[in-house]
């Protein structure tokens, strides 16, 4: 029979404690939180310390690093209880040097056979506890002396860098990160944002399922958060969103409560705002009270491994775009054609593909000149991709000429988006200087099934066809 030390801040666990144990003979001291629990294994001799994670005021894996730290603690076994079978409480269980970890789920007969077996284990001469006069404020002084410590930081640190190797997908790499976050920090719904100028990107992690609404109150708490942080300037404006759940296999019903808790940490470069980690959850607040520094450090690495992933994407990005539009250039927008046309043969259903092709741009070039004509073609190219779905694609297929790429749509609708983009270039003002000038459009439409095309160059081969009647017709219409 032994003395057993129990932490728990609900009561109900407590008296479940002190019942199974009692009834067994052992004698229970039972304690709400981390905090008092330490106290009392100072105090006296000791045989087992049971420690739930998350506790007030001190949780249990920083109980458990100071106890293991202590001489006179060290030797006594600790067995952390859990609610959830979750792997990150379990890793940090064991990695805060606990001896044991249990579900608080296991069953009661399981509880009482790891207390006897840990009570029972061999004793070690206990050396000399620490000076009585070791009050609260002494403890928690050593708390964050001990959070300073190599493997609570270095293990999450090191964690993150190794994600570094596997970025290719930007999605992934933020997933991968905010999974090692999770190991640090309990929280429901997380947040890597990016500042550039005064845009923001911003991903989102959900960890529990979370209402719609809910996740745009996030979003606009981290964007708050940047700006703020920020200092000077006007708001960012969040331009981009990627968002990414973990919570989606649970078949619990989304939470549509406001999330209690929000904390960012900032990260800057050369002075200026780099981006945020924002967390958002009921144990946020406590964690980040008691790991802010590490936190910090936390954030810049996962900001930094994030971001190799989106430069590598942007890079790659950069070699299928034309370097005067933006747009797709002709060798990606021809793979575009081949995808599309593949995936609507296999499902069945109508592409449709847009050859335009602008009206007696030599001429606008003489009158004009050659910048003058380059400007105008970036205008067409902003204009095009502007007034398209995003599902749509739109590329540079050559000089003045653009193709756009139609998903999921019929020659009728096809025919009435070449309209409204012919329309649209018509009524553009293009430069330079105050006087305007105006520029046409010719478009061939083809769709596929519907024509004779049995393959994307056939296809191809129609739409250019069409746009030659157009021309052939006297230019600024659709064919
Ligand atoms: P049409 O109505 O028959 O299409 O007449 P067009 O003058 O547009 O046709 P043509 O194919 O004879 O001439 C295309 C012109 O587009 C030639 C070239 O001056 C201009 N062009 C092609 N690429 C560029 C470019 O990158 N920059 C500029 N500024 N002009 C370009
Ligand atoms: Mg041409
Ligand atoms: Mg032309």
């Amino acid at each position: 029979m032994g003395r057993v030390i129990v932490a728990d801040d609900s009561l109900l666990v407590r008296r479940m404690f002190q019942r199974l144990l009692g009834e067994a003979g052992h004698e229970v001291i039972a304690v709400g939180d981390g905090l008092e629990a330490v106290e009392s294994a100072f105090a006296g001799e000791v045989d087992l310390i049971i420690l739930d994670v998350l506790m007030p005021r001190m949780n249990g894996y920083v109980a458990c690093r100071l106890l293991k730290s202590e001489p006179s603690t060290r030797a006594v076994p600790v067995l952390m209880l859990s609610g959830q079978a979750d792997i990150g409480d379990r890793y940090w269980g064991l990695e805060t040097g606990a001896d044991h970890y249990v579900t608080k789920d296991a069953p009661p007969e399981r509880l009482l056979d790891l207390v006897n077996e840990l009570v029972s284990g061999p004793r070690h001469p206990r050396p000399p506890a620490p000076p009585a006069e070791h009050s609260q404020t002494d403890i928690l002084g050593r708390v964050s002396e001990l959070l300073d410590r190599k493997l609570f930081e270095a293990t999450i640190l090191s964690e993150l860098g190794q994600v570094a190797g596997s970025l290719e997908r930007v999605g992934e790499a933020f997933t991968s990160v905010m999974e090692v976050v999770a190991r640090a920090v309990d929280y429901s719904v997380g947040s890597l944002a990016f500042a550039d100028g005064d845009d923001l990107e911003i991903m989102v992690m959900a960890r529990r399922p979370l209402a719609m609404p809910v996740v745009d109150a996030f979003e606009a708490q981290v964007a708050a958060s940047a700006t703020r942080e920020r200092g000077a300037g006007p708001p960012l404006r969040a331009v981009m969103r990627r968002f990414s759940s973990t919570a989606g296999s649970e078949p619990e019903s989304p939470t549509a409560e406001p999330l209690d808790g929000f904390e960012s940490f900032s990260v800057t470069r050369g002075g200026s705002l780099n981006g945020l980690l924002a967390l958002a959850g009921p144990s946020v607040a406590q964690t980040a009270n008691e790991h802010r520094a590490f936190l910090g450090r936390v954030a810049s690495q996962a900001l930094i491994v994030t971001e190799n992933a989106r430069l590598f994407h942007r890079v790659r990005d950069l070699s299928l775009r034309d370097g005067l539009t933006g747009l797709y250039n002709h060798r990606h927008s021809m793979e575009l054609v081949n995808e599309e046309f593949e995936r609507a043969s296999r499902y069945g259903t109508p592409l449709s593909l847009l050859m335009i092709d602008l009206d007696h741009f030599k001429s606008f070039n003489d009158e004009n000149g050659h910048l003058a004509g380059d400007a105008a073609l970036k205008a067409v190219g902003r204009l095009l991709s502007d007034a398209i779905r995003t599902v749509d694609h739109v590329g540079r297929h050559g000089g003045e000429e653009f193709l756009v790429i139609l998903s999921h749509t019929d020659h009728e609708s096809a025919r009435r988006t070449a309209e409204r983009l012919r329309s649209l270039v018509e009524g553009h003002p293009f430069g330079p200087g105050s006087a305007p000038r105006r520029i046409t459009a010719s478009i061939g439409v083809a769709t596929h099934p519907g024509s004779d095309a049995r393959s994307p160059m056939e296809l191809l081969r129609e739409a250019d066809r069409a746009l030659y009647r157009a021309k052939e017709a006297g230019r600024n219409r659709v064919g």
